[in-house]
């Protein structure tokens, strides 16, 4: 896991957690926001790696790396750096605090206790929009006045899922994607990813760092990306009288989409809570990663329509032949509208829509 100051992107964030590091007066709650898998986790353990070390580095501030909170927490042992997630559709008070037949709250036993393996207790809560009433009202006095040695970092994809109690408590830090060629660049430069395959990753996640990576290091990325790449050449061609049987050969497909959704390491922390919420989430994740694809795949065709310089930002470059005959199948216009299509259908994913609507829907908006 690179330390604050190694981390790819998010540079104006990094900047700003180190100076509030360096001045020692470090707010107590934070709420990182940004897009799933923009990189929210990744920056958290690091900061939070950074504010427990005993032995900072300075000019830029930085964890050292060796102390035994930072050896803890690199080994992913560090008892005093808490990742919490909901278990299940909520985060529920239980997990916070003692309640008669649950397991133990985590903050009743470590909170009121000053760390003793670094310089913070930290705990990152993840998905903070799935805090119920209860539990968030539960916490806005520890969050309002943390005890000194104690440092929160919520974690949203939205600040406005967010309950506007919590948000209004915390120290707000928004996360975006980076640019897709130097997310490629770094890929290739530090991950060791192939060239073209380095591209691909990085344009199908859309800049997104955390993401990509995960896309890197998975071996079963890249034939789940081969199946979703097959389908998409199937509907270019494909008459509109097949929209529905598509549509449900795209939902049967983001079943199988595992690795590239992350739902494979997820699984774990919400297997726990209540089986259909965790199933329907799970599911609209799956389609998302989809979507993803099939916009990288029109882009291509788009670009492959209109020509000259453009040519050389074709994603799926091994596909370049097929995807060539493809593109002659419609116009620039067609294309863009499919975009446009793809684009609306993962708002409404997004919005909670009727997954077999949606699907249907895009599926006939894509044929002709
Ligand atoms: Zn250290």
């Amino acid at each position: 896991m690179p330390s604050l100051s190694k981390l790819f992107g998010h540079t104006s964030a990094r900047l700003m957690l180190q100076r509030a590091l360096e001045s020692g007066n470090l707010p107590g709650t934070y709420l990182f926001a940004g897009n799933n898998g923009v990189g929210k986790g990744a920056l958290a353990q690091a900061f939070a790696q950074a504010a427990a070390c005993l032995n900072p580095k300075r000019e830029p501030f930085d964890s050292c790396g060796v102390c035994v909170s930072c050896r803890e927490a690199l080994r992913g042992h560090n008892p005093e750096i808490v990742t919490l997630s909901p278990a299940g559709e909520q985060m529920q008070i239980w997990q916070f605090w003692d309640r008669d037949n649950h397991p133990p709250g985590v903050l009743t036993h470590t909170l009121p206790y000053a760390p003793s393996l670094g310089k913070k207790r930290v705990y990152i809560i993840e998905r903070a929009e799935a805090l119920n009433e209860s539990a968030a009202n539960s916490l806005l006095k520890v969050l309002e006045e943390p005890p000194e040695y104690a440092l929160f970092i919520l974690l949203a994809a939205h600040t406005a899922r967010v309950l506007p109690t919590i948000v209004s408590r915390c120290q707000t830090v928004r996360l975006f994607a980076s640019p897709i060629e130097e997310l490629g660049e770094y890929l290739k430069s530090s991950l060791g990813v192939e060239a073209n395959r380095a591209e691909s990753l990085a344009a199908y996640a859309e800049g997104r760092v955390g993401q990509a990576i995960r896309m890197a290091q998975h071996p079963e990325v890249g034939a789940e990306i081969e199946r979703i790449l097959d389908f998409a050449e199937g509907l270019p061609v494909a008459p509109r009288v097949r929209a529905l049987r598509l549509a449900e050969q795209l939902r049967k497909l983001s079943g199988q989409v595992k690795a590239l959704s992350g739902e494979d390491s997820a699984a774990e922390s919400e297997k726990s809570g209540s089986e259909e919420g965790a199933k329907e989430r799970v599911g609209r994740r799956q389609l998302a990663t989809i979507f993803d694809i099939l916009i990288a795949f029109y882009r291509d065709l788009l670009t492959l329509s209109v020509g000259g310089e453009a040519m050389k930002r074709v994603v799926n470059r091994d596909r370049l032949t097929k995807l060539s005959l493809l593109a002659q199948e419609g116009s620039p216009e067609r294309w863009i509208s499919c975009l446009d299509s793809i684009l609306l259908a993962r708002r409404w994913l997004d919005a909670n829509a009727n997954i077999a609507m949606l699907t249907e829907t895009l599926t006939m908006r894509l044929l002709r």
